[in-house]
């Protein structure tokens, strides 16, 4: 049973590859090749939100 991600984004507070920030790379793994798929969206300290992706390697919800 899929649980819903979190309605906030977590804040990252570390740098982050900008690929991972666009969505062109897996946000946990940073794999380029499989098919990517949304898994909701973090905010940086500064503020800004980004909507991230993953290849299935990690569940949605991002917990760091
Ligand atoms: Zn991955």
């Amino acid at each position: 049973m899929a649980t819903a991600p979190p309605d906030t984004a977590p804040v990252i507070d570390r740098p982050v590859s900008i690929a991972r920030l666009h969505g062109e790379a897996c946000w946990f793994c940073g794999n380029v090749t499989k098919d990517l798929l949304p898994a909701g969206s973090i905010t940086l300290l500064g503020g800004t939100c980004w909507p991230i992706v993953t290849c299935g390697c990690s569940p949605a919800a991002v917990t760091k």
